[in-house]
């Protein structure tokens, strides 16, 4: 099955940092996918922007091992990347001056398109590539923004931030990116849900029993512990991620799939979310720091053995037990839990149905488990939905567990397209509906600065696991004590 391209009209798309490691790994590949796909028209221009002094043939060498990296193999065809890298150029520009805007105006020139300025820079410099971007008359009725996470890192530094590019583009022209959102298990879950008469009657508190959330890293900090120290997993992933989810999951149906009525659905999720506070933190969350282990069979070093702070207590995991206070969700726990040196790379929403009310089979009813809904959305991205069946055969009556298995990796094969390469050009489209709007972000953080500073009023320390093992047994303690299991989420 090929799934159908739809050109998109002529843009421009400048990076800001087109020299980074995002632009190298993420970017520069996923527009690449995109060009050889046939969805972007003649005309259409990709410029790095960065303060390095290179010429343009110089960004293009930059690319073109960009992608040799990071683009498997059978996928680079030799006239594509030459047609792509024909696409590119650079301008050395500097946020914090005002060396090379005039070029950059000059480069873009008049004519009326599609610009989408993208900011993969340290947010410090968000506001100063704003501000030089409205001086120099660089932002018009069709120009967007798009900006990365972290936004803030807490609820003040977020607004202060949203602020910064507020005062330049409109809400409709800034794109707050969380790849999550692009993946298409995401998608899927709002297909699953809103194109089937089947789960709408049965998506509440009569029939769920609980959701499980676990977005799990086998790899460790990676020469990120400077950003990742001052985060920790609470920051980095539940604020943004994983919350994202739990909304997708819990939202009401919106009346439409248009950007704004499927966010005001989420913004109601997050603003109805139970409060955690200094009272209740210890006992609906788990902090943990991985210690020296191993992955794959190999040694790996504990967290503070990879980072400066060797007394550090930030948190490389963290589990939650979060309820949504509505009628739809009361009772029902939303267990979540992400970590780093976790035994596989594995994200995925379970979905637990509650058992059936009443066993009619006898003895072979023991053999009865709920049905399941499991949404993976890495590795292979695919939805699994367990159902009970006869075993075949004759003999006495026996039943047996079986999953009914959508795996887009079997059924799109390659074409499936990376999260980036959907949300790049959907900034493109104007289409916002798989982006944060500010009120999300900051309800996001509403939620969540309580939740860390009740760790920092109760002392509550991180419990130490050793990396390659599935978070502090405090973890397992958290879910059991309701009578429930993590479900073994393998890589
Ligand atoms: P990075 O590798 O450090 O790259 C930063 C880029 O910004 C470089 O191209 C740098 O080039 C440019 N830059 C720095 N100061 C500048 C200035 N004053 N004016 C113009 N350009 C400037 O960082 P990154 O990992 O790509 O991350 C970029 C942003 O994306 C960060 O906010 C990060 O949190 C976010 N993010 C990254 C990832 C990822 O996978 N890397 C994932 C999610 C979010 P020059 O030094 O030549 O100016």
């Amino acid at each position: 099955m090929s799934s159908q391209v739809i050109p998109v009209e002529e843009f421009d798309y400048v990076v800001f940092g087109g020299t980074g490691d995002l632009a190298e790994r993420k970017l520069i590949p996923a527009l690449y996918h995109r060009h050889a796909a046939g969805q972007i028209v003649d005309g259409s221009r990709i410029i790095g922007a960065a303060r390095s002094d290179m010429a343009t043939e110089a960004y293009r060498d930059f690319a073109r091992k960009a992608l040799e990296e990071h683009v498997r193999r059978d996928l680079l065809d030799a006239a594509d990347v030459d047609s792509f890298l024909a696409r590119l150029a650079y301008c050395a520009v500097d946020a914090k001056s005002d060396k090379g805007w005039a070029e950059l105006k000059a480069l873009l020139g008049d004519e009326d398109r599609v610009r989408a300025y993208y900011l993969a820079v340290g947010p410090s410099i968000f506001g100063d590539i704003a501000d030089r971007l409205d001086q120099n008359g660089l932002i018009r009725e069709r120009s967007r923004l798009v900006i990365e996470k972290p936004i803030g890192k807490d609820l003040a530094s977020a607004r202060a931030l949203n602020a910064v590019v507020g005062k330049h583009f409109r809400e409709d022209q800034i794109f707050r990116i969380d790849h999550y959102l692009g993946k298409e298990t995401v998608q899927n879950l709002m297909v699953l849900r809103f194109a089937n008469a089947l789960y709408q009657p049965v998506w509440n508190a009569a029939h769920i029993d609980h959701v499980q959330i676990t977005v799990a890293e086998t790899i460790g900090v990676e020469g990120r512990g400077d950003y990742y120290d001052k985060s920790g997993a609470i920051r980095d992933m539940v604020q943004n991620h994983l919350l994202q989810l739990l909304c997708l999951v819990a939202m009401e149906p919106p009346a439409s799939i248009e950007a704004n009525a499927v966010r005001d659905e989420k913004l109601k999720v997050l603003r109805s979310l139970k409060p955690v506070d200094q009272d209740t933190v210890g006992q609906v969350t788990v902090r943990g720091q991985y210690k020296a282990g191993a992955a794959h069979g190999e040694a790996v070093p504990g967290y503070l053995d990879e980072i400066e702070d060797k007394g550090s207590d930030t948190e490389t995991f963290v589990a939650i037990k979060a309820e949504i206070e509505t009628w739809r969700w009361a009772g029902v726990p939303f267990y979540l839990r992400t970590g780093k040196r976790l035994p596989s790379r594995v994200s995925e929403i379970v979905v637990q149905f509650k058992p059936v009310p009443h066993n009619v089979f006898g003895k072979a009813g023991a053999e009865m488990h709920p049905n399941r809904l499991i949404l993976r959305l890495q590795p292979d991205e695919g939805v699994r939905q367990s159902i009970m069946i006869k075993d075949p055969g004759p003999g006495g009556l026996r039943m047996r567990d079986v999953a009914l298995d959508m795996t887009f990796a079997e059924n799109f094969e390659a074409d499936a397209p990376d999260a980036y390469e959907r949300l790049l050009l959907d900034v493109i489209r104007g289409n916002q509906t798989l982006f944060m709007r500010r009120d999300e972000v900051e309800a996001a953080w509403e939620w969540i600065d309580p939740l860390i500073d009740g760790w920092a009023s109760t002392a509550q320390k991180t419990a130490k696991y050793t990396a390659g093992s599935w978070g502090p047994t405090a973890s397992i303690a958290l879910i059991e004590r309701d009578g429930r299991t993590w479900h073994e989420a393998e890589g």
